[in-house]
C-alpha cells in the first residue's frame, strides 16, 4: 500500500476537504495511474450527499470521481496494454467477475458482481473503493481505456462519464440521420447528447429550463432549443420524436416528455433522481410508447466511444478548476450552472 493524497467528505454535510488516502500497490494485471483531470459528474454530488441512500448508501469518508484521464506511471508483469508514459482513461467501473455472460457480452456494466469506482466494497484493501479526485489511482487493466492523443485531456474526461452514459442509449436507440431526437436538460450528459446526437445526423432539439443557454445548445449542434417552461413551445413538437433522452438531476415531470413521443417512440431515462418520478400509463398506452433507463456503457463500447470522439474530435466544454474549488462547484451544479462540465485540474493537489 501506498499514500496518495485526495478530497474526501466526512459526512453528507460536510464540505470536501484535503486527506490522504491507501492505494494498493499494483498487482500483476494492474495499472498505477497519475491523474491528471478528473470530471465531476453530478452523481459524485448525489453520492457525497447520500442522495442514493436508498440503493446505494454512502459510506464515508468518500473521494468520488469517475471521469478520470491521467498517465500511466507503473504496470504489472502481465499488462502488455500499456506502459509507463502513455495516456490512459478511468470511467465508472473499475472490476467485474468476468465470467457471467453480461461480462462475457462485453456489457460489463450489467455485471451483478460489478465494482464501481468509488463507493463500493474494495476486495483489495477490504474499505471501500476511492475515486478520481486524487493524485493516483489503481486499476486492473481490463478498465482502463487508451485515450486518442488528438483530445484536449480536460476536455477528454467528462467522456468516461458524461460522454459514454449518452452514447451508449444513443446508438441502443438507433440514434441516425431521419430520426428526431430529444435531449431534456443542458449540463454534463445533455450537452454531449446534443453533440452525439447531432454527429450521428439525427434533427436534434434541446428542452432546457434555462434560456440563457439557448445560443450554447445552438452551437453545440442542436436543430432547435425548446423552453420546457412554455407549454405553448412544448405543444408544437406532440407526438413527433423518436427518441428523447432525460438527463436531468432533480424531480420533473416525464409525462409531459412522453407526451412528445411519436408511435413506438422511446424516453430513455439517464438522469436520476433523488425521488420516484410518476408516470401516467396513458401516455404510454396511447401511442405504444416506452420508457427506458441506461447505465454508462461496457469497456469495448467505451473504448469504442472514445475513438469515435478522437475522429470526429469530440471533447466536452468544460471549466477547468483547480480542487480548491470543488465545494464552489457543486453549490453552482445544483443551480444548472455549469458550462457544461468541471474538469479538475489535479496539478492542484499537490499544493496541498
Ligand atoms: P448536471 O450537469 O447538473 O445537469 C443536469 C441538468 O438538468 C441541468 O443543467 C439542467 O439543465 C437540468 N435541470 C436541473 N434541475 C432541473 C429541474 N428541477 N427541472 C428540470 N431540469 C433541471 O448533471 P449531469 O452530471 O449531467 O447528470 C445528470 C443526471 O444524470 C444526474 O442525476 C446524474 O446522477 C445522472 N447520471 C446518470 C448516469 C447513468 O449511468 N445513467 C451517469 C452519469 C450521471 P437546463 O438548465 O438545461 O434545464
Ligand atoms: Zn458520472
Amino acid at each position: 500500500m501506498y499514500n496518495a493524497k485526495a478530497y474526501s467528505v466526512a459526512s453528507a454535510t460536510s464540505p470536501f476537504a484535503s486527506t490522504t488516502i491507501a492505494r494498493r500497490e499494483p498487482t500483476e494485471h494492474d495499472v498505477q495511474i497519475e491523474i491528471l483531470f478528473c470530471g465531476i459528474c453530478h452523481s459524485d454530488l448525489h453520492q457525497a450527499r447520500n442522495e442514493w441512500s436508498g440503493v446505494m448508501p454512502t459510506v464515508y469518508p468518500c473521494v468520488p470521481g469517475h471521469e478520470i484521464v491521467g498517465r500511466v506511471t507503473k504496470v504489472g508483469s502481465a499488462v502488455t496494454k500499456f506502459k509507463p508514459g502513455d495516456l490512459a482513461a478511468v470511467g465508472c467501473l473499475v472490476d467485474s467477475d468476468g465470467t457471467c455472460p453480461e461480462c462475457k457480452a462485453g456489457f460489463e456494466q450489467f455485471c451483478q458482481n460489478f465494482t464501481l469506482t468509488y463507493n463500493f466494497p474494495d476486495k483489495h484493501t477490504g474499505g471501500v473503493t476511492y475515486g478520481g479526485y486524487s493524485e493516483s489511482i489503481v486499476v486492473k487493466d481490463h478498465f482502463v481505456v487508451k485515450v486518442p492523443s488528438n483530445l484536449d485531456l480536460a476536455g477528454a474526461a467528462p467522456l468516461l462519464c458524461a460522454g459514454i452514459t449518452t452514447y451508449s442509449p444513443m446508438r441502443h436507440w438507433g440514434v441516425a440521420k431521419g430520426k428526431k431526437v430529444g435531449i431534456v436538460g443542458l449540463g454534463g450528459l445533455g450537452h454531449m447528447g446534443v453533440k452525439f446526437a447531432h454527429a450521428f445526423g439525427a434533427h436534434t432539439v434541446v428542452f432546457t429550463t434555462s434560456p440563457g443557454k439557448k445560443d450554447d445548445a445552438l452551437r453545440l449542434g442542436a436543430d432547435e432549443v425548446v423552453i420546457s417552461r412554455n407549454a405553448d413551445e412544448m405543444a408544437k413538437h406532440a407526438g413527433s420524436f423518436d427518441f428523447i433522452l432525460d438527463a436531468v438531476a432533480a424531480d420533473h415531470d416525464i409525462n409531459a416528455y412522453i407526451n412528445l413521443l411519436r408511435r413506438d417512440g422511446n424516453l430513455t431515462m439517464v438522469g436520476a433522481p433523488e425521488n420516484p418520478l410518476a408516470v401516467g400509463v396513458f401516455g404510454l398506452i396511447m401511442g405504444r410508447r416506452s420508457i427506458s433507463g441506461s447505465p454508462i456503457g461496457g469497456l469495448a463500447e467505451t473504448q469504442e466511444m472514445l475513438d469515435f470522439c478522437g475522429k470526429h474530435n469530440i471533447t466536452s466544454d468544460v471549466e477547468v478548476i483547480p480542487i480548491q474549488k470543488v465545494n464552489e462547484a457543486y453549490e453552482r451544479l445544483l443551480k444548472s450552472d455549469v458550462k457544461y462540465r468541471f474538469s479538475i485540474d489535479m496539478a492542484s493537489l499537490k499544493s496541498e
